[in-house]
């Protein structure tokens, strides 16, 4: 079965450091079919940023590797900004607590302004600790991810969300979230979504989900929005942490083999789903969105 030709292939969630792969990576994804990236912000020092001046050093980075990907691979990169949820709980040993807080609201301010002037896409990853922290930690974080949420409405984007495995409690809970920010559920996304959740329990929020091959023949039938993604760290110490960044165009391509009705099931993660979450379209051929 031939792929569709106006079909983009679309990983969107990844991660991608000058000092690792980076560019190689992009032709790996390029070479087994792919042509759109989401390239979230990492740190790219083996340390959070403790100013604001390293977090805007740090997106730039990002951004000046997605545009050496878009130059030299011909891989169109959508960049998504905003300081990881877990810097706070690293730095604030360092320079406390509250001085902690408020370099992560000033890092998200920046990334809503990113979005504003069209350098970014979406703000994330935002949300919180996947694991247990110390009860005023926690509240910090919290409030950090209510500040995001609320820089996400301002800035008229979706929020790439951080988070715990969630069920369908979990959802409706982030969707409160979001909610009581001013941020429709519609513009809220559950990255790393481990576990297939029907889309009548995700409360409208659209799940990430991880690539894998169950889980992906099990969003085939999900009306969505769904995304695919593999979460591809780049970080040659830690291989095989997470997939690999050609899978989501390797899956595509074994699903256009086994049947023509199933690859246009993947207009979902690839056409619709980026257009009623993002409000925009990647086409093939098309170099920025519209
Ligand atoms: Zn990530």
């Amino acid at each position: 079965m031939p792929f569709p030709s106006d079909l983009p292939v679309v990983d969107h969630h990844c991660h991608l450091s000058p000092t690792g792969e980076g560019v190689a990576a992009a032709r790996r994804f390029r070479s087994a079919g792919g042509t759109h990236l989401f390239l979230a912000t990492q740190n790219y020092t083996g340390r959070p940023p403790s100013s604001i001046a390293e977090y805007a050093e740090q997106f730039e980075v990002t951004e000046r590797l997605g545009r050496q990907i878009q130059d030299e691979v011909g891989v169109v990169v959508y960049s998504v900004v905003a300081p990881y949820p877990i810097d706070l709980v690293h730095v604030s040993s360092s320079i406390g607590l509250p001085a902690a807080l408020d370099l992560q609201r000033s890092a998200l301010d920046l990334a809503g302004r990113w979005v504003r002037e069209h350098r970014a896409v979406a703000i994330g990853e935002v949300g919180r600790p996947h694991f247990e922290v110390d009860a005023a930690t926690r509240a910090a974080c919290d409030e950090v991810f209510r500040h995001a949420l609320a820089v996400a409405r301002d800035s008229d984007c979706p929020a790439v969300v951080h988070c715990e495995d969630l069920d369908a409690g979990g959802y409706r809970a982030i969707a409160e979230l979001g909610r009581a920010a001013g941020l429709p559920a519609h513009r809220l996304i559950k990255h790393y979504a481990r576990h297939y959740v029907a889309e009548s329990d995700r409360a409208g929020i659209a799940p990430s989900f991880l690539a894998r091959r169950e889980l992906v023949d099990r969003a085939l039938a999900d009306p969505g929005p769904w995304f695919l993604e593999t979460d591809f760290l780049d970080d040659p110490a830690r291989p095989g942490a997470v997939l690999d960044l050609a899978t989501v165009p390797r899956r595509a391509r074994a699903i256009a083999e086994r049947s023509s009705g199933a690859v246009e099931q993947l207009r979902v993660p690839f056409v619709d789903a980026i257009r009623q979450v993002y409000g925009w379209a990647p086409e093939i051929g098309k170099g920025a969105r519209p």
